[in-house]
């Protein structure tokens, strides 16, 4: 290879959703642009349930969501869920009411394997180059800055490439998340263990929920099942971390005792087989995958997706907290690398929205656990937000410090497990509410302010990516913040 192959201006470490995201907004500025991706692709990979905001916001901004359209996924409206004090499943449906079916009132559930690959593709037709079987290893420093990576190829001969910026996407397993400083602060409260499988002849929910994934509570933790084909079906169970000997001893027994625990998923898979061949063939388990980063970026790299930060499998956040930092972070180096404002100023405009974000779902999904009931339980009574989850709690306080927005409202641990509380209660009579409704109105739902601002910046991007600049000007989220560009694809400055 000659040396000038060696230069580019992003280097993308990792090619899975966040990494392939990034690539194609910022090669579609017309940026050289690298991937480098240590498997062969397609490859497995772990979170198949997917938000609208996704698909409808940051997928449409880079093209590919067209393709996905016509990949033959299954549509996902929203999620059902045997949780909290009702015994019956509720359902939360992205649509607000079922009289409205909007066209961006679903997602999809996806075999990663192909939507991975899709979204890799798309990259690359968008002019980002792909380097396959590379293993990053370090990055290379110039004082302060980061100034490109050493990787090995499949032969194991070592390699250096040189960019104005590096973007670690390398996901839970990164190598260089270290070296953006700080420290990576694992959850005590969601730190749990998930057991996963997949079957064939799964039952599937009603119509018109046949699509939506099912979560299910029961003693030792909880349940996905995930509808990925007519035929095909995702099954994990999520529990305590005190249980992995178990667990790692014979994981086929333990994932079928945990199954005849939960009557309604041994129902669901009454007349289901395992798949044990192929890339489904095997019982996998992942553990410490709640965790992150105290500090997301430092001139010349940074980080999105699972590289800087992941909370929790419950309700699906993972693929949108990666491809929104990807949308973050591509606005960040492509406005530095125009000039149209200052690494500092649009770093931290990355950083600031990427925590709030974090925090929002963060919060969401404590006060999600905190609705369930059951006083005997291990796992439930741990899932409890108390007060005296201070350092979790300090943790997660200090991580949104940064970000002066007033929904977070900041006096500490205290008033954090305060505020979890009230929002899980108004949680629980939303749903109360909206069970009582015999039309399944889901207002009440999106009303309660731990859904709202769940669905809030989601829904802020996917009306960018619809109307443009008929969505008028942006305002800017922090005061003296930035404001998107009216594409979307670019910070500004905002109003003076
Ligand atoms: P990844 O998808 O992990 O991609 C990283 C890529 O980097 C990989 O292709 C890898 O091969 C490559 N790579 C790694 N190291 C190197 C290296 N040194 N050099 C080069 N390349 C490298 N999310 C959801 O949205 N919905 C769900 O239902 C869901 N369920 C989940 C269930 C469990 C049990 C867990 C643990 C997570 C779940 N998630 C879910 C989260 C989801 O898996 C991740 O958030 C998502 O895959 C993150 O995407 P990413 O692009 O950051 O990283």
């Amino acid at each position: 290879e000659g040396r000038q192959e060696q230069e580019y201006d992003v280097v993308v470490v990792g090619g899975g959703p966040g990494g392939s995201t990034l690539a194609a907004l910022v090669a579609m500025r017309g940026h050289r642009v690298l991937i480098l991706e240590k498997e062969t692709f397609p490859r497995y990979q772990i979170g198949e349930s997917l938000l609208p905001s996704t698909i409808h916001g940051v997928c449409r901004m880079t093209g590919v969501a067209e393709k996905l359209a016509a990949a033959g996924f299954t549509p996902k409206k929203g999620g059902t869920f045997r949780w909290g004090a009702n015994a019956e499943p509720w359902t939360f449906s992205f649509s607000v009411s079922p009289k409205i079916a909007g066209a961006t009132s679903h997602a999809y559930q996806v075999e990663r394997s192909k939507f991975d690959n899709i979204l890799l593709e798309h990259a690359v037709e968008k002019g980002a180059e792909v380097r396959f079987r590379v293993s990053v290893t370090d990055v290379l420093e110039d004082g302060d800055r980061v100034t490109g990576v050493r990787y090995t190829d499949a032969d194991g001969a070592e390699h250096e490439v040189h960019a104005r910026y590096v973007v670690d996407a390398s996901g839970n397993g990164s190598r260089l998340h270290k070296r953006v400083g700080g420290t990576r602060e694992y959850s005590q409260f969601f730190r749990s263990l998930a057991l996963f499988g997949y079957f064939e002849g799964g039952k599937r929910l009603p119509a018109p929920n046949s699509g939506n994934i099912l979560s299910v509570a029961f003693e030792s933790g909880w349940f996905w099942y995930i509808p990925l084909t007519p035929d095909l079906t995702s099954v994990g169970a999520v529990v305590r971390r005190e249980n992995a000997d178990k667990i790692q001893g014979d994981p086929e027994r333990a994932l079928l005792a945990l199954i005849d625990e939960c009557p309604l998923i041994k129902e669901y898979l009454s007349d289901a087989t395992r798949v044990t061949d192929g890339q489904y063939g095997q019982l996998r388990v992942r553990k410490d995958y709640s965790y992150h980063q105290t500090t997301f970026w430092r001139p010349g790299l940074v980080l999105i997706g699972d590289a800087a930060c992941f909370v929790d499998p419950v309700f699906s956040s993972g693929v949108h907290l990666a491809t929104y930092s990807a949308l973050l972070a591509a606005r960040s180096i492509s406005s530095s690398l125009a000039g149209v404002v200052s690494e500092e100023a649009a770093f931290t405009e990355f950083e600031a929205r990427y925590r709030r974000e974090y925090g929002v779902f963060y919060e969401f999904l404590m006060s999600f656990y905190d609705m369930h009931v059951d006083e005997n339980s291990y796992f439930w009574s741990a899932k409890k937000v108390t007060r005296n989850q201070h350092t979790e709690l300090e943790s997660f306080v200090e991580l949104v410090a940064g970000v002066s927005s007033s929904e977070f409202d900041l006096d500490g641990a205290e008033s954090a497990a305060l505020r979890m509380k009230s929002k899980s209660a108004e949680f629980v009579s939303a749903i109360d509410e909206m069970s009582a409704d015999a039309e399944g109105n889901m207002t009440p739902l999106f009303r309660s302010s731990a859904v709202r601002q769940a669905m809030q910046e989601g829904a802020q991007v996917q009306s960018r990516a619809f109307l443009g600049e008929d969505l008028g000007p942006d305002v800017p989220m922090f005061p003296g913040g930035l404001i998107t560009s009216d594409d979307g694809m670019l910070w500004q400055p905002g109003p003076a």
